[in-house]
């Protein structure tokens, strides 16, 4: 590893960013001595032990007992072993869902400390005040390490930069600032994903996707979007708008859609368009709310709808492929999804079959398990952490 960068640079600068590069090696490549460090920085014994002096005072390291001797064969007065301390800070996800918000509370290592589950009528002028009460409430535990950055997943169309969801209307929400309000109340940063967007990230960050620079993730639950990554970082699109893959028309229906137009694909493959039609079929109410649920309920006119989902899904896909050349393709990344092996392979022989062939380098399939949403929603609160608390490669800030 070479040497941070910033020779030129004052003296204040160039300890931070060296503070930045050895708080890095040992967040993400474990324990570590002071010789150890000095060894992959190139820094000298008195710069090492400085910025450590620094990062020791800061509580970002801790001392983590002695070098083990066979480590040492020179002998000599044994060196102790650095550690990056995930207490020194925690990020809250806050998951908005249909009249429930999940709240979880992680450490800076991105592990999770704790979960909850409030009922919230999120129509209502203060829905966000009792979002945020949560955060603190479980912040303010004794013990806990300081809130550093929250993430909010919300539906509908966001406006990344300002944190604005333009448009969910089962909400009967219109520009609705998310983040400013919390920011505020909180004094954190703030940053509002979509559920798609997260997901991929979760992916990249320590999924499927991991090594991956062009990534398509188709993502599959009650309703129906994609994320993207290009050059190794999430796509965010102009206004953040980004993967309305769902409300792109399909030859094959003519059906009304949420969105207010007709003959999306929604109204063919979103889990809200497939429930309603296998009600319709079954001739029920109480329906299994997962695609491998309905998979085994044997019923050929609801192995029929599946069957049109996964085909119509493959399609859409085939074009994204043909547009962004992705090294792997997700599915998946919601319990909704889980299992749904059938429908996967229907859905990647559909996109082998539309998608031109490039001869060489053809995408990898992926169906994903639940929780990339949340995953990449902790690392992008990592992410908004200060350095040199934050992972040191980005794939969204
Ligand atoms: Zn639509």
């Amino acid at each position: 590893m070479s040497p941070a960068p910033g020779a030129h640079g004052s003296t204040s600068l160039l300890r931070d960013a060296n503070e930045v590069l050895v708080a890095g090696i040992l967040r993400e490549d474990g324990p570590a001595s002071r010789a150890d460090l000095g060894r992959a920085t190139g820094l000298s014994r008195s710069t090492i032990a400085a910025i450590v002096a620094s990062l020791l005072r800061a509580g970002v390291l801790v001392e983590d007992g002695a070098v083990d001797a066979a480590a040492r064969p020179q002998g000599g007065r044994p060196g102790s072993l650095l550690r990056f301390r995930p207490e020194v800070a925690s990020v809250a996800v806050c998951a908005l869902y249909q009249g429930e918000v999940a709240v979880t509370l992680c450490d800076a290592s991105g592990a999770v400390r704790e979960r909850s589950l409030i009922h919230v009528d999120l129509s209502s002028e203060r829905c966000l005040e009792e979002v945020a009460d949560e955060v603190e409430r479980l912040a303010g535990v004794p013990g806990t390490p300081p809130l550093g950055a929250v993430t909010v997943l919300s539906p509908g169309l966001i406006d990344r930069r300002t944190g604005v969801c333009l448009s969910f209307p089962p909400y009967g929400w219109t520009d609705v600032p998310l983040k400013e309000p919390l920011a505020r109340r909180l004094d954190v940063p703030v940053t509002v994903l979509s559920p798609p967007s997260a997901a991929v990230l979760g992916e990249l960050a320590d999924g499927a996707a991991v090594g991956h620079d062009e990534v398509l993730m188709v993502f599959l639950h009650i309703g129906l979007a994609a994320g993207a990554v290009t050059r190794g970082r999430v796509v965010h699109g102009a206004a953040g708008a980004v993967g309305e893959l769902g409300h792109c028309r399909t030859t094959s229906s003519t059906d009304p859609c949420i969105c207010g137009r007709a003959g999306c694909l929604e109204t063919v493959a979103a889990g809200w368009a497939i429930d309603r039609k296998v009600r319709q079929v079954l001739r029920r109410k109480e329906i299994p709310h997962t695609l491998a649920g309905l998979a085994a309920v044997g019923n050929a006119r609801v192995d029929g709808l599946l069957h049109e989902a996964a085909v119509e899904v493959g399609r859409a896909t085939a074009w994204m492929v043909n547009m962004l050349n992705p090294s792997i393709v997700l599915l998946g990344g919601t319990a909704y999804a889980q299992g749904a092996t059938a429908y996967f392979e229907l859905f990647r022989e559909t996109v082998r079959a539309e998608a031109i062939s490039t001869g060489h380098a053809e995408p990898e399939f992926a169906l994903v398990g639940p929780d990339s949403d949340i995953r990449g929603a902790i690392r992008a609160a990592l992410e908004q952490l200060p350095e040199p608390v934050r992972p040191r490669r980005s794939f969204h800030v």
